[in-house]
């Protein structure tokens, strides 16, 4: 099934992320992950895809293949055109497409040093634009409600996603963030720039203090001072961590579908434990929901 078809059908879309292990890894330390996230009855999975060649690239159609075929779950394969071409790009959708995986995440990729003038595909529009015209397809994009880390303005870069919705992108997800005014603004904007494809609202559950120094200084997201707050006073106690982690994203989530978005996309970090935590407290609210009329 097209994933934009599950909007028409449902008034909220709940679904995970995972991430192929690293080629020093075996692929199997992911299966359990996988079988665990299932249980939980998402409405697909994305399998994210590494533009940094630090993965084995086929492990992301290997995986979202496993959870279309295995498990019966809608799967949304991640691809970056960045330092790729239309041959590679081509290849990867074929395969995707013998697997049956007809949802793909249409993505730039983070360029690393300066970007290469002669590169195919410079941003993530063009793959869109390539990948509609191929057909056959329902696609996502990425959306940046405090803005892309790269980008002047918000803006501006909401200008750059009203191109990738008019090249085709069918739905988008956001990027994590941890203030939610942050995110209903970026929506206001959005909705009146004229972008009117459903949006899904991307969650992480921080749950160590490493994890949020990386992601501060890799997507810029806003830290508000109550999140700081929690996470000083837990820092030296994971276990406390890691449940005030759950319960800061869970009151997120809470918050955003009360308040009528059509999506929560939960980045899970390959932890089954987590996600199933917050699943769990918030299973009861989105079979409320999804009860309501379209
Ligand atoms: P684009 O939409 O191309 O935007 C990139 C930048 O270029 C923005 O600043 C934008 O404003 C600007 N821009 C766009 N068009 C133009 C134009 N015509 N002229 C000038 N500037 C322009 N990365 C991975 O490597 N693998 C993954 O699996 C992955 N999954 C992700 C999933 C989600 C939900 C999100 C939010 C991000 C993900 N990323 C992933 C990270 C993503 O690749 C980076 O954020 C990347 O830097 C931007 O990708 P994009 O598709 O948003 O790019």
């Amino acid at each position: 099934m097209f994933i934009k078809d599950l909007f028409k059908q449902k008034r909220l879309v709940y679904s995970f992320e995972i991430f192929p292990p690293k080629l020093t890894s075996p692929i199997d330390t992911v299966y359990k992950t996988i079988e665990e996230l299932a249980i939980l009855n998402p409405d697909y999975i994305s399998v994210t895809y590494g533009a940094g060649g630090s993965v084995n690239n086929n492990r992301t159609c290997e995986l979202s293949s496993l959870v279309k075929n295995k498990y019966g779950i809608e799967a949304l394969a991640h691809l970056t055109c960045i330092n790729s071409d239309e041959e590679k790009i081509t290849k990867i959708v074929d395969s995707l497409n013998k697997n049956n995986v007809k949802n793909i995440l249409a993505l730039r990729g983070d360029v690393n040093g300066e970007q290469n003038l002669e590169d195919s595909y410079k941003y993530a529009y063009q793959l869109i634009e390539y990948l509609k015209e191929r057909g056959n397809v329902c696609l996502g994009a990425a959306c940046y409600p405090e803005g892309h880390i790269q980008s002047d303005n918000i803006d501006k870069d909401i200008m750059h996603l009203k191109n990738k919705v008019d090249a085709g992108a069918d739905f988008l997800i956001s990027q994590l963030f941890f203030d939610n005014s942050l995110y209903y603004n970026f929506l206001d904007k959005a909705y009146k720039k004229g972008i009117n494809v459903p949006i899904q609202a991307g969650i992480m559950p921080v749950t160590n203090k490493k994890q949020i120094e990386r992601i501060a200084s890799l997507s810029g997201a806003y830290l508000p001072e109550k999140f700081i707050k929690i996470m000083d006073k837990y820092e030296y106690n994971p276990e406390a961590l890691r449940d005030a982690g759950i319960a800061y994203a869970t009151e997120q989530i809470v918050d955003l579908v009360s308040s009528g978005v059509n999506g929560i996309h939960l980045y899970t970090m390959n932890n089954p434990y987590i996600a199933n935590k917050i699943t769990t407290s918030i299973s009861s609210l989105i079979n409320h929901i999804n009860k309501e009329a379209i």
